[in-house]
């Protein structure tokens, strides 16, 4: 291919790719082929010949789009999001043409000055306390993009052991390293991600797993009664890693407590942030941060949920002299003239080359504006609290844990091979995709709110989706829809009640009973009641469901107009009511101006509006 085809067919792709983007939602988000589809479809050897880029791009159409699995899609809710955006794109594209292995400053000094900078950017921007930044050529703290958030466990497990090694060497110098090795001991919660327990085996160091509570929460004092015991034993203590949102229930280790027995036993602490660190970027989240002023290294991936396409995992740490002593090596072909007045990052990570990641970092950071990136997280904190309503409005489901961000972890009440068997059927069909959790016995499916394009209706489609396949799975097991479960009759409101509540109340506000919303409150009841009413309602209903407190300008802004106007709201108005009010218990009082803004807001949305 010469510049001339590569301008024409790079072109070509742009719009492959974003119609692709445009239009995933329309594909079947789980494809339906079967183990060795490709190997029947391409031939076994690579073609002599050069071929022609149309024939090659057919079989892109043809063999391979039949198997991907489509991530982007809104209907995707297996694992964590794994988004892509367009600056991001255009990020890989432009260092995958410049191609530059930035694993010295002299390697690409724009690699390693932009990755420095754009870190630091991001770790103020998740509040991180200044010693994890890097601004001054000689702070010994910083942040490196390294591969995945496994790659960041081991850098900093491996870290870690180098330097209890070298502390326990200078105790016992006459025991070999390999003798002190055996000594060592690491811990993590019951919760963990396998890739911790992977760590472990990798650097032959013996890991104990720490029962968590019942919020599968690590707590400071189980730690710190194994850690006692281990040391009664001869064992040393010298890395604890802490999750800040686990693989099966997005749940929160306590990390001030966990610091606290790491400070107490000298112990690194490594904190594992991989999908829920990218919430830290709104200020709301941050209550988990607190005790991270006593981790020694953090990692999470930009790559999940802030839409920095796969690969970039952020990784911080306090001190990076302990990366140095790991992986220093320095042949005379790496050295060069500015060694040491600037960081080369191959002393931070294990491979020596690297990709110039930064780069699409940089973008996204840029063309999102942090004001964008928080709205992104937002919008599907919000929608994952909205799937969480309807599920719990089903008297058929259960939300075992609480949920917390995007993330709302469910299952059919009654035997774990009822869900298993709706997870089953679901991911056959393909229209939906999800992976299961099980903690402690307890078998649940995963809804991860993935893609930053999810509406309100692709929910609405998706839970219309569970639950036709759930009815069927009842059906075949119970011969009824509602399996084993005794419905209990809704109170009905007559004609004759609700007239005697508002004597101006019509029949088309029984509209506002709209079979799309989650029955969280009676339709009826939110048509004629008036707010205070109908909080006291959402509040019982609201008892189960776990609300983010919402505050902004615009919010406080929206629920001024709700509460002034007097008129009839759709559910999540009232939704957003109750977050408001969580947040601002008595609202101030609005001049003119603002009630007249409040209520020709408020003229925009009539009842149901969003369902
Ligand atoms: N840690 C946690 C808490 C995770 O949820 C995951 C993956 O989802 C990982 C680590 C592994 O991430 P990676 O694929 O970047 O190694």
């Amino acid at each position: 291919m010469d510049h001339k085809e590569f301008r024409v067919k790079a072109k070509e792709l742009v719009d492959y790719i974003a119609d692709y983007l445009e239009n995933v939602r329309d594909h079947r988000v789980y494809p339906g082929v079967q183990p060795g589809y490709l190997h029947a479809r391409l031939p076994t050897e690579a073609p002599q010949a050069p071929e022609s880029w149309d024939d090659i791009f057919r079989d892109v159409e043809d063999h391979i789009m039949p198997g991907i699995v489509h991530w982007q899609s809104p209907h995707m809710h297996a694992y964590f999001p794994a988004l892509t955006s367009y600056p991001s794109i255009m990020g890989e594209m432009l260092s995958s043409a410049l191609n530059v292995l930035c694993f010295t400053w002299a390697s690409s000094p724009a690699g390693t000055e932009l990755e420095t900078i754009a870190m630091n950017w991001l770790g103020k921007l998740l509040g991180l306390p200044d010693c994890f930044l890097n601004e001054k050529n000689d702070s010994p703290g910083g942040g490196v993009i390294q591969t995945t958030a496994s790659e960041a466990t081991l850098v900093s497990l491996l870290a870690a052991r180098t330097r209890a090694l070298m502390e326990l060497s200078s105790l016992n110098p006459e025991v070999q390293s390999s003798e002190l090795l055996g000594h060592l001991i690491c811990y993590c919660s019951d919760q963990a991600h396998s890739s911790v327990e992977k760590a472990g085996l990798i650097g032959l160091v013996r890991m104990r797993y720490i029962e968590s509570d019942e919020h599968q929460c690590m707590r400071g004092a189980k730690l710190e009664e194994a850690i006692l015991n281990d040391k009664d034993k001869g064992l040393v203590p010298f890395w604890v890693c802490a999750t800040l949102g686990t693989t099966g229930s997005v749940a929160f280790d306590n990390l001030r407590e966990i610091g606290e027995v790491c400070e107490k036993h000298s112990a690194w602490l490594h904190v594992d942030a991989a999908y829920a660190g990218s919430a830290f970027i709104c200020p709301e989240y941050r209550h988990w941060l607190n005790g991270v002023d006593m981790a020694d290294s953090f990692a999470f991936n930009p790559s999940k949920w802030l839409m920095v396409n796969f690969d970039c995992t952020a990784m911080w740490v306090k001190d990076s002299t302990a990366l140095h002593r790991t992986f220093n090596v320095n042949p005379i072909y790496l050295r060069h003239e500015n060694s040491g007045k600037a960081i080369d990052y191959m002393h931070w990570q294990i491979p020596l080359s690297r990709r110039f990641r930064a780069l699409k970092l940089w973008f996204v950071l840029r063309n999102y504006g942090v004001v964008g990136l928080q709205k992104h997280i937002r919008e599907s904190v919000r929608l994952a609290q909205k799937f969480e309503a309807l599920v719990l409005a089903d008297q058929r489901f259960d939300i075992p844990q609480p949920r917390n961000l995007g993330m709302v972890a469910f299952r059919l009440k009654g035997d774990n091979t009822l869900t298993e068997r709706l997870l089953k059927r679901l991911n056959a069909r393909g229209y939906i995709h999800a992976v299961p959790a099980c903690f402690k016995g307890v078998y649940v499916i995963r809804f991860t709110v993935t893609s930053q394009r999810t509406t309100n209706q692709d929910i609405l489609n998706d839970w219309s989706e569970i639950k036709t396949v759930a009815s069927e799975i009842l059906m075949d097991t119970f011969g009824s829809e509602n399996g084993n479960i005794v419905m209990p009759k809704k109170p009905r409101i007559s004609l004759k009640e609700t007239r005697e509540l508002n004597a101006t109340f019509g029949t088309s506000l029984l509209l506002a009973n709209s079979p799309m919303s989650p029955k969280i409150v009676n339709g009826t009841h939110v048509a004629i009641c008036d707010y205070e009413q109908v909080l006291s309602s959402c509040a019982q209903t609201f008892a189960q469901l776990k609300m983010e407190p919402k505050d902004s300008p615009e919010m406080r802004r929206r629920i001024r107009g709700i509460r002034m106007c007097g008129k009839k709201f759709s559910l999540d108005s009232y939704m957003d009511m109750v977050q408001g009010l969580m947040v601002e218990q008595s609202l101030p009082q609005c001049s003119e101006e603002e009630r007249e803004e409040a209520s020709n807001g408020a003229k925009s949305e009539p009842i149901g509006a969003k369902h």
